[in-house]
């Protein structure tokens, strides 16, 4: 699973170690709460109830609630859903991963259609799905991805679409060269931590197997849009993080999502440190200069998060970036 599976912390057993400036220094004091910056309202609102009875009514998952996101009240009051399709049970156990572990049930053949027509039904412009990791499936669920693009460009065809895909670990090849066809708008990757930590944190996974999907994804259709994420408290080192960036930007990864590292409950791995936001403004500053079109860096940045005004800003980067090269007259191919 993803690093949009970051789930509230609880708030013992947690230090506080000061921003980014702190990395490079000792920390400063231990606290044991969680910073205030981290704290959010209870999801309470009309527009809250009214995404949750329609994910209810048509049988879907979403990663927002089997994470626990901290932006649910915000996000669904908005009718912004991130969609987790193909059952809700993953075949992995990451350590930061709020997502049940276990047999899946066998595949649904109606997700992708009550996904379109929910997503019709909520009038999105942009929707982002994603998905347990399901390696008992030949495909590792590459086929399904296809089938959910297809409904919804079927029956929302104005809607964007980001696709937010496990690494279908061995099988990554035909499952990426699948979806590609399909032509997601912005296809997602995460590659959630900083290599050194892959074994305590992401252990089913393989972090170059990843970076080279991004690869994958960018050679055989460069019209579509790659982002990836990294989350941050996990004990990775300033240095660290700025390797992961260039081995991004090596893959031509456009956007860059960082996030902080909240443990979903005592059995997860520990928060190393809460980044502070100026800390994850730095980790920005630094990400932009390194070339991505587009960066979103807070401590509640989540892969799905704002994905819809995000996408519009990127879009409008590359088309400034193009006129910029070639005059005026010359516009993207990107899918609209
Ligand atoms: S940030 Fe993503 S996962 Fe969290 S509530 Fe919003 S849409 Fe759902």
């Amino acid at each position: 699973m993803c690093s949009r599976t970051r789930g509230l912390a609880t708030p013992r057993q947690e230090s506080y170690l000061g921003g980014m400036n702190d990395i490079a220094s000792e920390p400063r004091r231990e606290r044991p709460r969680k910073p205030d910056w981290i704290r959010v309202k209870a999801p309470v609102s009309a527009g809250y109830q009214a995404t949750r009875d329609l994910m209810r009514a048509k049988g879907l998952a979403t990663v927002c609630e089997e994470a626990a996101c901290p932006n649910i009240g915000e996000c669904w009051s908005k009718k912004h859903a991130t969609v987790m399709i193909l059952g809700d049970t993953c075949t992995r156990a990451c350590a930061f991963c709020n997502v049940k572990t276990g047999m899946p049930r066998p595949v649904d053949p109606r997700e992708p259609q009550n996904l379109a027509d929910a997503c019709a039904e909520m009038g999105l412009e942009h929707i982002v799905v994603t998905s347990v990791d399901r390696d008992d499936l030949p495909d590792g669920g590459a086929r399904q991805f296809v089938k959910v693009i297809e409904a919804l460009r079927r029956t929302t065809p104005a809607t964007t679409i980001e696709i937010l895909t496990p690494d279908f670990r061995n099988k990554h090849e035909a499952a990426v060269e699948a979806i590609v066809a399909a032509r997601p708008d912005v296809y997602n990757h995460n590659l959630e931590t900083v290599p050194r930590l892959y074994p305590t944190i992401r252990p089913g996974a393989r972090y170059y197997a990843s970076l080279r999907l991004l690869e994958m994804v960018k050679r055989l259709d460069p019209s579509i849009f790659t982002k990836s994420g990294i989350m941050l408290g996990l004990g990775e080192e300033r240095l660290e993080v700025h390797q992961v960036m260039d081995d991004m930007r090596s893959a031509d990864v456009d956007f860059l999502t960082m996030g902080q590292y909240l443990r979903p409950t005592p059995k997860h791995a520990a928060v190393a440190e809460f980044v502070t936001p100026d800390g994850f403004r730095a980790y920005g500053a630094i990400a932009r200069a390194k070339g991505f079109l587009q960066v979103a860096s807070s401590p509640l940045t989540r892969s799905s998060y704002h994905a819809g005004e995000d996408f519009a800003q990127m879009r409008a980067a590359r088309e400034a970036a193009l006129e910029k090269k070639n005059g005026p007259e010359k516009k993207s191919d990107a899918p609209a």
